[in-house]
C-alpha cells in the first residue's frame, strides 16, 4: 500500500485548514431569499425549506 513519503507538517496542515471554517458553523445561505439560516431548518426570513414555502402549512 502506498504511503506518503513525508509527514504533513503543522504549517502545511494549518494552511489547508484555513478554508474549513469560512462559513459560520451550521449555517448556510437560503437559496430562496439569500438570508443566513441554520442547516436543516426552515428559513426564518421567508419560511422556505427544500425549495418550498412551508410557513403556511397547518
Ligand atoms: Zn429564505
Amino acid at each position: 500500500m502506498a504511503v506518503p513519503a513525508r509527514k504533513t507538517s503543522k504549517a502545511k496542515k494549518a494552511k489547508r485548514r484555513t478554508h474549513y471554517k469560512l462559513s459560520i458553523n451550521g449555517m448556510s445561505e437560503c437559496p430562496n431569499c439569500g438570508e443566513m439560516r441554520k442547516n436543516h431548518h426552515v428559513c426564518s426570513n421567508c419560511g422556505h425549506y427544500n425549495g418550498k414555502d412551508v410557513s403556511t402549512k397547518a
